[in-house]
């Protein structure tokens, strides 16, 4: 499963991050994309972060929405569908993707403190 892998990737920047110190929140950035389902991949922390020793470490999504820039009419707009990526102004293919790939672990909250990270990027799953 996908979610699982994520998962734990996650567990890994996070630990990588906190030590062994208690961490309570991991907030992660994910682009619309990604293909993640968001009830798959909290269902799957929950299992993996008991393997990892964080039991009560939240997990909370931020959502990023596809965003796509046209280079056939210039357009920057938000898309809809996660399957067909193009321009939604004039149905042109010709586009780069300037959100929607995202998957960063963004901050961690520890016992005391709030830790921010590089964002860094997790490979994808
Ligand atoms: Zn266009």
């Amino acid at each position: 499963m996908h979610e699982l892998s994520l998962s734990h990737a996650i567990a890994t920047v996070v630990r990588s991050h906190a030590g062994d110190r208690h961490v309570q929140i991991v907030r992660v950035r994910v682009g619309a994309l990604r293909q993640v389902v968001p009830d798959s991949l909290v269902f799957c922390w929950s299992i993996v972060r008991e393997h990892e020793a964080m039991p009560d470490a939240e997990l909370e999504l931020e959502l990023v929405p596809a965003e796509v820039a046209c280079r056939a009419c210039g357009a920057q707009s938000e898309i809809e569908s996660r399957f067909s990526v193009s321009c939604p102004q004039c149905n042109s293919a010709d586009v780069a993707v300037v959100h929607g790939e995202e998957f960063l672990v963004t901050s961690l909250e520890v016992a005391d403190a709030v830790e921010r990270t590089a964002p860094e990027g997790v490979p994808h799953g």
